[in-house]
C-alpha cells in the first residue's frame, strides 16, 4: 500500500474507515489484531554488558590490582595468609559491583516508571466523537486531530491541513521545519511525503487532521529504531565531577600504598609483610559505596519529587537544579492559576463589566468564532478543551451567537501574538481576529462607535492604547477583538480590519507562589518573569507575588535592539522582568544569563520554548500546559504547572549534593583512622592495630548501611536559607579535607589506638616487645582497635548531618534509614566480636566490658569536641552577616 500517493477515499476504503474515524469496538478489535503503538526498545545495552561494567571502573580496576598482587604473593611466598585477602578483595569487588548493578537497575527501572506517569495522548475521533487516548493504543484507521506542539504518534495521511509545518529532524535530521498538505504525492523518500506526517515528527505550526496507516515498529521510525543505536547522553556536571573525584582518590590511595611501602623498606620490613600493607592501605583508601550511593541519593530524590509533582527525565538533572542559580519562569499558568474570566470590556468608547455588555453583536461574533478549542469527551463529560482565555470568552457570549464554518485559519503563535479565522457567514466570507493590542490596533483602519464603523485616527488609536495601559496596569490581560468582511477569493489579508473591543481579563496568581518567590529569595535564588504578556499586566503580578517591589520592566521591542554588552549590565538590574518577548529572545536571555556565570532553570510550554529549554542548564516544561515538543526538550517536567513545584524539586537537588558530602565525609573519617594504625606500625614498630581483614570489616560491613543513610537524608531545613552553590565549589572541598583528616578522623584514629594500647598495657605489654600474631592479647587488641573505631563511627553518623549545625539541631528531618543503619553495625561488630565464626574470620576475641567502657569517653569527646567546632563556625557565619549588613 502506498498511503501517499492514493487519494484519501481510496485509503478510507482500503482502511475500512472514513472521515469520522473508527468506532470503539472497532478500534479495540485492532488494538488486539495489531498491537499496541510502540516502538520497542531494541538496542538496550544486554544486562550482562551492563553488569560487566560495575566491574572494570576505576574503583573496581584498583581493587583488581589488589587482589592480584596478593595472591602473586601467595604463589611466591605461601602460607602467609595472602590468598584470604585476595579472596576477601575479591569478595569486595563482587559485592560492591552487584550492589552497584542493583542500585542503578532499580534507579532506572523507577525512572521508567515515573515517565510512564505520562503517557503522550493523542486526540482521535471514535464513535464520531473527540477523545483522548494514550498514544500507545492509536491503530490503522484511526483520525487523530493535531494541533501545534504535538507529537506525531504513528505515520498518519492527512485528510485536513491548515497552515501545517513539521519538524522531522528525528527522521532527517534535518531541523528547519516543512511545510505539509493533503495533496497526494509519488515521493520517493519517505520523509519528503508532503501528504505524510511521520510518528516521532512533531508539528511546529498548524492544525490538521490525519488518518493512521502505521502504528509502532510498522512506522518509518519503528524502522530506524530497529537499525540504529540509543544515543548516549552527555555526561552532567556532577558525572563529571564524581569521576574527577574518584581519579583523585584512587590516585591517592595508590599514592599512599607506594609510600607506605617505601616506608616499610625503608624500616626493614619484610617484603612480603610490606606487600600486605601497601595492598591494605590502597583497599582502605578506596570509597568502595560511593558509586552506588550517588545513584541512591539521585533516586531517592528524584522518586520524593515525583511525589511532589516534578517528573525527573534524566536523573543528573536533580543535582543540577540544586546549583541553579536563576529561575526564569514563564507568567501565564506557571505564577497564574491561568482560569482566567473577563472582569472589563471596552466596547464602543465605554469601559463596561461583562454584565454591562449587551447588544455588542460584532464583539459577540468575534469571541464566538476566533478560537481554537475543541469539545472532547472527559470522564463521560463533554468538555472544551484548549487555551482557559478561550475558554472564558466563549463562555461569556450570550446563547444565540452563531458559530459559522471555518474556511481557513492563520494560527496563534508567540511571535505575531494574534491569530485570525476566516468562517463563511450568511454576510459572505468574513476575517475575525484577536491578540495582544500591539499586534492588531495596527492593522486597524476603523473602530466601531454606537453601531457604526468609523475611521481609526491617531487620536483614536492614542485613546485606545491608553485604554490598554490603564486595564493592564490592574494585572488584567488585554486582549484586542478586531474583524473584516472579506471580498469574496480574497487572500485572507490580515489589514484594514475594524477594532470591535478590548476585552480585560483576571487570572489570580497561584496559591503558594508568593511563599515560593519569597523562599527563593531567601535562598538566594533570582526569579525573573519571561511573559508574552504586556509590560504592565506583567509589572502588576510581580507586584502582587512578590517578585520585585519595583519591577522593571523590558520589552522584546527594546530587546531588540540592545547590544549583548547593554543586556549584560541590564541583568544586574533588581527586580527586572521582560514582557511582550518572543521564543527566542528567551533563548538570548537564558545564554546572557549563563555568560555571566548563572546555572539557569527556564520553564516553558509551546513548541517555540524547545530551544531555550534545551539551552538552559534544567530545561522545565509544563506537564499539563506544556507541548509534547516541550516536554520532550526538556529535563523535568511539573506534573501540575506550578512554580512553587520547581522551587521544592530544587531542594531536593540541593540535598543530593549535601548527602554526597555528608556520606565521603563520613567514609572518609574512617579512612584515616585505618591508616594510623599502619603508619604507628611502620613507623614505631608497634605490633599492627588493625589488619587489612578488618579494615574490610569496616569498609564492607558496619559502615556500609550507615554510609547509604547519609546518602538518602532529607533536605536539612535551612537548606533554603543559604545561596545556592558556587559553580566552582568542588565535591571534596578543602574544608571537607581538613574537617575529614585533621580533625575527625584524627580523633577517631587517637581512639583505636588508645583502647588497642588500652587492652595491651592491660594484659602486661611493654612497649619494644614482641607479639605473635595469634597471641590473644594481640588479637584483643586489634579487636579493641576495630571496635573503638565502629563506636567512633556510631558518633560521627550524627556529627556527618551537617558541617556547621549541631547534631542535636531541629534542623534534621528524622532519618529511619540512621537507626537502621546503627542497629546494623551494632549487631555486625557483636557477630565479629563476640561469636566464634567472626573470631575466625576477622581474626578478633571477645572483649571485657571494661573496653567499651573505655570507649565511652571518646565518643563523648568527640560529639563535645565537633559540636564546639561547629558553634565556632556558625559564630563565625553571623559575625560576617553582622558585617556585611553593617558595612
Ligand atoms: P506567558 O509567556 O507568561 O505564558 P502569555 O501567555 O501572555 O504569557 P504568550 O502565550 O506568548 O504569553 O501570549 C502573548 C500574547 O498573545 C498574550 O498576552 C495575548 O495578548 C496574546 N494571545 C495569547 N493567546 C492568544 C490566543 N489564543 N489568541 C490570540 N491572542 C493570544
Amino acid at each position: 500500500m502506498n498511503p501517499h500517493q492514493r487519494d484519501i477515499e481510496r485509503l478510507y476504503a482500503h482502511l475500512r474507515s472514513g472521515a469520522d474515524g473508527l468506532t470503539q469496538a472497532e478500534a479495540k478489535r485492532r488494538l488486539a489484531r495489531y498491537g499496541p503503538n510502540r516502538i520497542e526498545k531494541i538496542a538496550e545495552q544486554p544486562l550482562v554488558i551492563r553488569l560487566l561494567k560495575e566491574f572494570t571502573h576505576f574503583f573496581a580496576l584498583i581493587l583488581w590490582l589488589a587482589a592480584g598482587l596478593a595472591f602473586f604473593a601467595e604463589w611466591r611466598e605461601p602460607g602467609q595468609g595472602m590468598a584470604t585477602l585476595g579472596y576477601a578483595v575479591l569478595g569486595v569487588i563482587l559485592i560492591n559491583g552487584l550492589f552497584s548493578f542493583w542500585q542503578e537497575y532499580r534507579a532506572e527501572k523507577a525512572l521508567a516508571a515515573l515517565r510512564n506517569l505520562l503517557p503522550q495522548h493523542a486526540t482521535v475521533l471514535r464513535d464520531g466523537k473527540a477523545v483522548s487516548v494514550p498514544a500507545a493504543e492509536l491503530v490503522p484507521g484511526d483520525v487523530v486531530l493535531f494541533t501545534a506542539g504535538d507529537d506525531v504518534p504513528a505515520d498518519s495521511r492527512l485528510i485536513e491541513a491548515f497552515g501545517v509545518r513539521v519538524n522531522t529532524a528525528t527522521l532527517t535530521g534535518e531541523s528547519k521545519p516543512m511545510a505539509r498538505d493533503v495533496t497526494a504525492t509519488a515521493e520517493e523518500l519517505a520523509a519528503l511525503r508532503r501528504d505524510i506526517l511521520h510518528a516521532g515528527t512533531s508539528l511546529i505550526s498548524g492544525e490538521a487532521k490525519a488518518m493512521v496507516y502505521a502504528t509502532g515498529m510498522h512506522t518509518e521510525f519503528g524502522n530506524i529504531a530497529r537499525l540504529t543505536q540509543t544515543l548516549h547522553e552527555p555526561l552532567s556536571p556532577l558525572q563529571i565531577e564524581i569521576a574527577r573525584m574518584s581519579r583523585l582518590v584512587a590516585m591517592f590511595s595508590i599514592l599512599l600504598g607506594v609510600l607506605f611501602f617505601l616506608i616499610g623498606q625503608l624500616v626493614g620490613l619484610s617484603f612480603w609483610a610490606n606487600l600486605l600493607f601497601a595492598i591494605g592501605i590502597i583497599v582502605a583508601n578506596v570509597p568502595e559505596g560511593l558509586l552506588p550511593t550517588v545513584t541512591l541519593s539521585l533516586a531517592l530524590a528524584t522518586q520524593r519529587m515525583a511525589k511532589k509533582n516534578a517528573l525527573v527525565r534524566h536523573l543528573p538533572a536533580v543535582e543540577t537544579l540544586g546549583a541553579a542559580t536563576v529561575i526564569c519562569s514563564d507568567k501565564t499558568g506557571t505564577l497564574t492559576q491561568n482560569r482566567m474570566s473577563i472582569r472589563q470590556v471596552f466596547y464602543s468608547g465605554a469601559l463596561l463589566t461583562p454584565n454591562e455588555l449587551i447588544a455588542a453583536d460584532p464583539l459577540f461574533a468575534v469571541m464566538r468564532n476566533c478560537l481554537d478549542l475543541r469539545r472532547v469527551e472527559q470522564n463521560g463529560q463533554s468538555v472544551w478543551q484548549g487555551d482557559p482565555m478561550e475558554v472564558a470568552l466563549l463562555e461569556s457570549v450570550p446563547p444565540g451567537v452563531a458559530s459559522f464554518p471555518r474556511l481557513d485559519e492563520i494560527p496563534f503563535d508567540t511571535e505575531r501574538k494574534r491569530m485570525s479565522v476566516i468562517c463563511d457567514t450568511p454576510q459572505g466570507h468574513t476575517l475575525y481576529c484577536k491578540g495582544a493590542p500591539e499586534s492588531v490596533l495596527p492593522l486597524c483602519d476603523a473602530m466601531l462607535q454606537d453601531g457604526n464603523v468609523i475611521p481609526l485616527d491617531e487620536a483614536g488609536r492614542g485613546h485606545l492604547s491608553g485604554t490598554q495601559d490603564q486595564m493592564a496596569a490592574q494585572g488584567l490581560r488585554v486582549i484586542a477583538l478586531a474583524y473584516r468582511a472579506l471580498p469574496q477569493h480574497d487572500a485572507h489579508r490580515e489589514t484594514e480590519l475594524v477594532f470591535a473591543g478590548l476585552i480585560g481579563l483576571v487570572d489570580p496568581p497561584r496559591p503558594g507562589v508568593t511563599e515560593a518567590i519569597g523562599t527563593c529569595h531567601a535562598a538566594g535564588i533570582r526569579v525573573i518573569m519571561i511573559t508574552g504578556d504586556h509590560p504592565h499586566t506583567a509589572g502588576a503580578l510581580a507586584r502582587e507575588v512578590g517578585l520585585a517591589q519595583n519591577p522593571v520592566a523590558v520589552t522584546g521591542d527594546k530587546l531588540r535592539v540592545m547590544s549583548d554588552a547593554d543586556l549584560q549590565l541590564l541583568l544586574d538590574e533588581p527586580g527586572l522582568i521582560f514582557a511582550r518577548t518572543s521564543a527566542d529572545q528567551k533563548m538570548r536571555i537564558v545564554q546572557a544569563l549563563q555568560r555571566r556565570g548563572d546555572i539557569v532553570a527556564v520553564t516553558g510550554d509551546g513548541v517555540n520554548d524547545a530551544p531555550a529549554l534545551r539551552c538552559a542548564d534544567i530545561g522545565i516544561a509544563m506537564g499539563i500546559a506544556g507541548t509534547d515538543v516541550a516536554k520532550e526538550a526538556a529535563d523535568i517536567i511539573l506534573l501540575d504547572d506550578h512554580f512553587a513545584t520547581i522551587v521544592t524539586a530544587i531542594e531536593e537537588g540541593r540535598a543530593v549534593y549535601d548527602n554526597l558530602r555528608k556520606f565521603l565525609t563520613y567514609i572518609l573519617t574512617h579512612n584515616v583512622a585505618e591508616l594510623v594504625p599502619y603508619l604507628a606500625f611502620a613507623l614505631f614498630k608497634v605490633p599492627l592495630p588493625l589488619t587489612v581483614i578488618q579494615i574490610l570489616a569496616i569498609d564492607l560491613g558496619t559502615d556500609t548501611l550507615p554510609a547509604l543513610a547519609l546518602g538518602a537524608e532529607k533536605p536539612d531545613r535551612d537548606i533554603m536559607l543559604r545561596p545556592p552553590r558556587l559553580p566552582s565549589e568542588r565535591l571534596l572541598s578543602w574544608g571537607l579535607l581538613l574537617r575529614v583528616y585533621l580533625f575527625l578522623g584524627l580523633l577517631e584514629a587517637v581512639a583505636g589506638m588508645a583502647a588497642f594500647f588500652f587492652v595491651l598495657h592491660s594484659g602486661g605489654w611493654q612497649f619494644g616487645s614482641a607479639l605473635g600474631a595469634h597471641d590473644n592479647l594481640y588479637l584483643q587488641g586489634t579487636t579493641a582497635c576495630l571496635s573503638a573505631i565502629v563506636v567512633m563511627q556510631m558518633v560521627n553518623i550524627f556529627l556527618c548531618r551537617h558541617p556547621s549545625l549541631s547534631a542535636f539541631s531541629r534542623g534534621h528531618r528524622f532519618n529511619r534509614m540512621i537507626v537502621y543503619g546503627i542497629v546494623f553495625e551494632l549487631v555486625l561488630i557483636s557477630l565479629i566480636v563476640y561469636t566464634p565464626w567472626g573470631n575466625a574470620l576477622f581474626g578478633t576475641a571477645p572483649l571485657a566490658a571494661e573496653v567499651w567502657l573505655f570507649l565511652v569517653p571518646f565518643g563523648i569527646g568527640l560529639l563535645l569536641l565537633e559540636e564546639g567546632r561547629k558553634a565556632l563556625v556558625r559564630g563565625m557565619v553571623r559575625r560576617n552577616a553582622a558585617e556585611s549588613v553593617a558595612r
